[in-house]
């Protein structure tokens, strides 16, 4: 997963940039990278880490010009490593090309052997490198033709924001896994991941790039053209489940509203008698609120969250087990003691961090847990760019419900039907990828890819 952010043009690029990086941080938080250009010279400057720790007032005033585009990376292929930051910038026959992109290319082997048997040397892992190379081996050398020519390669997920000399460049693939919006801001067009973004810098929201669509900001109008054969659609249901914030509006609808809507519908499908229904902070709060709304069970906050633990803390010694689970999310006793609880959880993807969470309800006095989870069990990995573990590490894919339900330790788990899920969605349910939770995947078989997923720690949510 990743967070992309692109302005043209405003005098204050940079710093747009910036802020829209900081309020898409939740996509990525590995790294954190701006490109800007003046019309002359392209500036860069990225590094590991957050966006707040990345830049400083000094180096946002040195990223000079009216362009820019930034990326927040959680790696789904390639290493943690310097080299694989983005935006990836290169100079070409055709000019100076930066990629931000987000998404998991399905083709990126085949692409790469290709490219070098060409003769093509890669610096990087990423599959943004081999969208540069194919953009310079393009045999149109016109810019417009040769990023068309480029994408037309490509199988798999992208949103991707482009700067190709002066020039913007926002395209999202036909089945729009991915989403990507467009905004306006003081006469510059804004792109980026969520609309959170569009909040922070203050523009307004014009709509969403259209699967299939690319658009061509240049410094006086912009073009739209949808060149590709038209696909079905493959949003992305884990977006509204987990991925995305809460206060962004994607593929055209609220974060927020979706997931309390989750939360009432797995009301209705698991009437219960209890004292009191709380979430697993954060990601579970708003399902957690719609399940109270409809079952009118008191929501309460039976855990409290330190928002302030980063992904460095010093670790006690083996002894203080269960810290990990306590430093961040601490039982409230006073609100738990001797009460039947019905704890709401987005999902559950390994299941070792519900079991840690569970066990730290009942050590706090709550005298039964009922885990409610807001999705289907999530049994097959995802090549679209969801950091999902391969299908071994998916507690779902090999066990079934009352397994899981012993192994968490609750008094009883139930999860989400799939249709449950699908009609609680504001679009119709043909328009998602529900691949994580049917193994099938929109663009046909891609588990060949499956050798190079990377499975990281992204903090929890
Ligand atoms: P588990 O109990 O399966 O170990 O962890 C479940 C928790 O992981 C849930 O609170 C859920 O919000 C969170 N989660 C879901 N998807 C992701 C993801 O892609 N990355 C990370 N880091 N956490 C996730
Ligand atoms: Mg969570």
């Amino acid at each position: 997963m990743c967070g992309i952010f692109g302005v043209y043009p405003h005098k204050d690029a940079s710093r747009l940039a910036y802020l829209g990086l900081y309020a898409l941080q939740h996509r990525g938080e590995e790294s954190s990278g701006i490109i800007t250009r003046n019309g002359k010279k392209t500036y860069l400057h990225k590094n590991l880490g957050l966006v707040s720790d990345v830049f400083d007032e000094k180096i946002i005033r040195s990223l000079r010009g009216e362009l820019a585009i930034g990326h927040v990376r959680y790696s789904t292929r390639g290493a943690t490593n310097l080299k694989n930051t983005q935006p990836f910038y290169v100079k070409s026959k055709i000019g100076d090309i930066a990629i931000a992109h987000n998404g998991n290319l399905t083709n990126i082997l085949s692409l790469n052997k290709e490219l070098q048997d060409k003769g093509a040397i890669f610096q990087t892992t990423m599959d943004s490198e081999v969208i540069a190379h194919l953009i310079a081996h393009s045999p149109d050398r016109d810019c417009k033709g040769a990023v068309i020519w480029a994408l037309s390669k490509l199988q798999g997920a992208y949103s991707l924001i482009l700067m190709l000399n002066d020039m913007v460049i926002g395209a999202r693939d036909t089945f729009g896994w991915r989403p990507l919006c467009l905004g306006k801001l003081e006469g510059a067009y804004v792109l980026a991941s969520e609309t959170c973004a569009f909040d922070l810098v203050g523009a307004e929201y014009i709509r969403d790039i259209q699967p299939g669509e690319i658009i061509f900001i240049y410094k006086d109008k912009i073009e739209s053209i949808t060149p590709f054969k038209k696909t079905p659609s493959a949003f992305c249901i884990f977006e509204y489940i987990y991925f995305a914030r809460p206060d962004s509006n994607i593929f055209e609808h609220n974060v927020y509203l979706v997931r309390k809507q989750l939360g009432a519908q797995l009301a209705k499908e698991y009437p219960i008698k209890a004292d009191l229904v709380m979430p697993i902070p954060d990601s579970g709060t708003f399902a957690a609120l719609g399940f109270s709304e409809a079952s009118g069970i008191p929501f309460e906050y039976g855990m409290i969250r330190n928002h302030y633990v980063g992904r460095t803390f010093i670790q006690p010694s083996q002894s203080l087990r269960d810290f990990r689970v306590k430093v961040k999310l601490n039982p409230l006793k006073g609100v738990l003691k001797d009460k039947v609880v019905v704890v709401i959880e987005d999902s559950i993807v390994r299941g070792t961090t519900s079991r840690g969470r569970v066990r730290a309800l009942r050590q706090a006095g709550a005298k039964e847990v009922h885990l409610r989870v807001s999705c289907p069990p999530l049994k097959f990995p995802c090549f679209y760019g969801i950091d999902f573990p391969t299908k071994k590490e998916l507690i779902a894919s090999a066990h079934n419900v009352e397994w899981i339900r012993d192994f968490i330790g609750v008094d009883s788990l139930g999860y989400l039907s799939l249709d449950g899920m699908l009609n609680s969605m504001p679009l119709p349910r043909e328009n998602f990828c529900t691949a994580c939770f049917t193994g099938h995947y929109p663009n046909g078989d891609v588990s060949h890819t499956s050798g190079t997923l990377k499975i990281n720690n992204l903090q929890q949510r």
